[in-house]
């Protein structure tokens, strides 16, 4: 049957029109009291809602599956399919139910990357939407937070960068220009992709060059576009240059533990160890930074002066942090207002959030410190509009705006005498009730109201042949229990109550709207106060941190070397409690730590401390240590342990291949390269020989700091030859036959490997042992395996590169070489030179 020869109800068609424009959202259609979801989309949500499959006739021989949720619940429905990555459409009716069909429209889309929910919303994470657009071998990626107006654009991506971006940023949603279909297809495993076509110009935008302009512009359509109004909370474009920050890709970022991982416990990470922020303002301030560590110098030494003035009174400290407590979500509140979205509820915690700012400015101006007294003047003080709020909004308004208890008395003498009116009423119907009590002699009388019948005297049973003629009552409503019955006097004064009432409510809620509007023309305003409630509170938070923790001031310098004295890794240190072993770190420059030391001797720790310390240092803070002198690092490159899931469907050896290759390719004499193990991964030679070439490689070519954990330790004759590499090792001693670790790096190369000790700790059979112990006795008589110390000239190998044919550049170059010009049409030649790039 043809598609044509389908006739549905109208309203049915009026749904496949609109399904036809959100082919890949689930359309939520309102009807009645109901939103219903048809066809497909019914199928796959009453699997993921779990409710139930029903059918609708729809003018069609079959019926059409059908489901749906009420609609003063669908919020925890439509939570939990944008959870799962689908987009929701919602369709209201927006004419009133009469004569006909009902016109409908969609009124909101909601998307992963669209939320404003704070119900959904994690307070110390941003929930980023992204758009894309390719410039020749680079990409523009312009990425926003709706609930907090936090606008970014980040020019010239490079390829291997923009996927790691993606996942480093959590972005939930890409949107795309529509012709990107090899690009969508690329990063479909990543991120849920939307697509848009639409441009929205901006005053933001202005500066920008053409491409990276049309990203931001993209974005923005797409959003105003989806939300159906104005997205006024955007109102500052950052521009984000990638040589601004320290560049360390997800891999590492999860290798290094920053910040919770797949699988890894919140409490075991660098960020949930110093995020003692106050604030969700502070709190999201404080992954930015150590999400986007900066490489400005003086940038870091602002934030390392700051952190100095704040410590320099405790006392002024505490009251600083205390000051911040009973400040909300000043970012997502002003993008409620701005967006009209805001409630009762949202005004009156912003009038509890501008209340603090007294206290805060209070206490800066209490430190005398001329640096703070700057950061002070920054800060606006909001006490006209706290006055405003204070007037008007009532204590403890309620969420929804069509019910009152919004506004104060006092506030609006026309709503004054409105509210007056209903409370007169109220003290009126009591006066009443009693006055009919005595005029009747019916000790039980009740006066009431509900909302079918309105206000009306009632008489039980017991009582009813109490009622008299002569009272004048009317006959309403007939209970079980008894009868109710209404008088003149009381249907006028019902008249007038209700009407009141009606009108307060409108009023009150018009007032509220009007009050709104006002405070949205302080958006600006509050959102550079929320930006520097947020500063404050992250410095004080590291400020508070450093003194708690005893880190101490990074000193910069220019030179790439490295000297820590007594250095702890923030994190582990925190487990053991005071146990741990503080240990140096002295790196000349462009130098190679190549350490050595039995397994789980601290040989990670180590090299992990060294980057923690540095993320911290570049994020502006302090740092643990007793004296810490570091260069700005432009990136972090490290290849540690096993890999997560990114990987999946590689072998490990070729992860370690991978990831030891975008160090190599990519890092430079400001890099920090951390290698743990490299070449584990392979048979014992493979893995000794390319352990060897990249060491050497790093060392002659790229020159960057590297810290080298192995347990071959033929390598550590590479010191004789590379100048610029140090060998140290992890402390263990043999006691009894067991072995200690002491976590102590030393000066050389470790003597023995205490592999057989380490077996012994963990119990293996006895005779094993034994057995192992006699190979290895055998082993080291016959030793051959050392490294091959005449030191290669990597130079001369760029002139090998250059010259060095594989096997399929062979077979193109035979083509060429035995394709006859003569006989071919220039045709055959685009064909030619078709197939042989693609070989290539
Ligand atoms: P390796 O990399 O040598 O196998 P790790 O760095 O993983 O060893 O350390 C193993 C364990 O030893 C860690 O889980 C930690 O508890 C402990 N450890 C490491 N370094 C120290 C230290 N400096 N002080 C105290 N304990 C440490």
């Amino acid at each position: 049957m043809g598609k044509k020869d389908i006739t549905y109800t109208p309203m049915m068609q009026q749904y496949l029109d609109i399904k036809k424009d959100y082919a890949d959202a689930i359309v939520f259609f309102r009807l009645g009291d109901f939103y219903e979801m048809f066809f497909d989309d019914a199928i796959l949500a009453s699997k993921e809602l779990e409710i139930a499959l029903t059918g609708r006739d729809a003018g069609v021989k079959e019926r059409v599956p059908m489901c749906g949720v009420p609609y003063h619940a669908v919020i925890p429905y439509a939570q939990r399919l944008i959870q799962k990555g689908y987009k929701i459409a919602i369709v209201e009716q927006v004419t009133e139910p009469g004569n006909g069909l009902v016109k409908r429209e969609v009124v909101k889309l909601i998307t992963p990357g669209m939320i404003m929910d704070e119900g959904i919303l994690d307070a110390s994470s941003y929930n980023y939407i992204g758009a894309l657009i390719q410039d020749k071998l680079k990409y523009h990626l312009a990425f926003a937070d709706l609930s907090t107006g936090d606008l970014s654009l980040l020019k010239d991506l490079s390829d291997t960068d923009l996927i790691k971006q993606i996942l480093v940023l959590n972005i939930k949603e890409l949107v795309l220009q529509r012709d990107q279909k090899r690009l969508s297809e690329r990063l479909k495993p990543y991120v849920l992709i939307s697509y848009t076509d639409g441009r929205l110009p901006s005053e933001l935008l202005e500066g920008l060059t053409d491409l990276p302009r049309e990203t931001v512009a993209s974005l923005l359509y797409y959003l105003s576009d989806t939300q159906k109004s104005d997205i006024k909370q955007f109102n500052r474009l950052n521009v984000i240059e990638p040589e601004s920050f320290l560049k360390i890709d997800y891999q590492s970022r999860a290798s290094l533990e920053l910040s919770a991982s797949n699988g890894k416990r919140q409490s075991e990470t660098l960020l949930s160890t110093i995020d003692h922020t106050i604030t969700a303002l502070g709190s999201r301030l404080m992954r930015k930074f150590m999400d986007e560590p900066s490489r400005d110098e003086s940038t870091l030494l602002y934030r390392y002066d700051l952190i100095d003035e704040l410590n320099k009174n405790i006392i002024h400290l505490n009251d600083l942090r205390e000051s911040l407590k009973g400040v909300y979500d000043l970012r997502r509140i002003t993008s409620r207002i701005a967006t009209k979205n805001a409630s009762g509820k949202d005004l009156a915690q912003l009038r509890q959030t501008l209340s603090r700012v007294p206290a805060i400015k209070s206490v800066l101006d209490a430190y005398q410190s001329t640096l703070l007294l700057d950061l002070n003047q920054q800060v606006d003080d909001f006490d006209a509009l706290y006055t405003l709020l204070n007037r008007a909004i009532e204590t403890d308004p309620p969420l929804t705006l069509k019910e009152g208890g919004l506004i104060k008395l006092g506030y609006h003498p026309e709503l004054d005498k409105l509210k007056n009116a209903s409370s007169d009423g109220k003290t009126w119907m009591m006066d009443f009730e009693s006055r009919e009590k005595e005029r009747t002699g019916i000790k039980n009388l009740k006066v009431g109201y509900n909302r079918v019948f309105g206000y009306y005297i009632e008489i039980s049973k017991g009582n009813l042949d109490l009622v008299k003629p002569d009272f004048g009552y009317e006959r309403k409503q007939t209970l079980s229990t008894g009868e109710r019955y209404v008088t003149p006097e009381l249907k006028e004064k019902e008249a007038f109550l209700l009407s009141a009432g009606e009108k307060e409510l409108a009023l009150e809620y018009e007032l509220f709207l009007q009050l709104r509007d006002e405070v949205a023309t302080y958006t600006k305003d509050l959102q550079r106060l929320s930006d520097h409630i947020a500063f404050i509170d992250v410095m004080s938070t590291l400020a508070f941190i450093a003194k708690k923790s005893r880190y101490v001031r990074p000193i910069l310098q220019k030179e790439p070397v490295v000297h820590v004295r007594n250095g702890r890794h923030p994190v582990v240190e925190q487990a053991l409690e005071g146990k741990f072993v503080e240990n140096h770190i002295d790196i000349n420059e462009s130098g190679i730590l190549l350490i050595t030391g039995p397994n789980m001797s601290g040989k990670s720790t180590y090299m992990r401390m060294l980057a923690q310390i540095v993320v911290l240092a570049q994020m502006g803070s302090f740092v643990p240590a007793e004296e810490a002198k570091l260069p700005i690092f432009d990136a972090i490159y490290t290849r540690i342990g096993a890999s997560d899931d990114l990987s999946a469907g590689q072998s490990t050896f070729m992860v370690e291949m991978l990831e030891a290759n975008e160090a190599i390719r990519n890092a430079t004499k400001q890099s920090l390269l951390i290698f743990d193990e490299i070449g584990r991964g392979t048979a014992t030679y493979d893995g000794m020989a390319l352990a060897q070439a990249i060491i050497e490689y790093v060392h002659e070519k790229i020159k960057a700091i590297t810290l080298f954990s192995t347990h071959y330790h033929e390598l550590t004759a590479l010191e004789q030859t590379l100048k610029r590499l140090k060998n140290i090792h992890v402390s263990a001693v043999e006691e009894k036959h067991t072995i200690v670790f002491l976590h102590k790096i030393k000066e050389g190369p470790t003597d023995k490997s205490y592999g057989i000790n380490v077996a012994e700790l963990a119990k293996l059979p006895k005779t094993l042992i034994y057995r192992a112990d006699g190979i290895l006795k055998h082993l080291e008589a016959d030793k051959k395996k050392t490294a091959l110390l005449n030191l290669f000239n990597f130079d001369q190998v760029d002139a090998i590169e250059n010259t060095f044919v594989t096997k399929t550049e062979e077979h193109v170059i035979e083509s060429l070489k035995e394709t006859d010009i003569n006989t071919l049409t220039p045709l055959d030649a685009l064909m030619l030179i078709k197939k042989l790039q693609d070989e290539l």
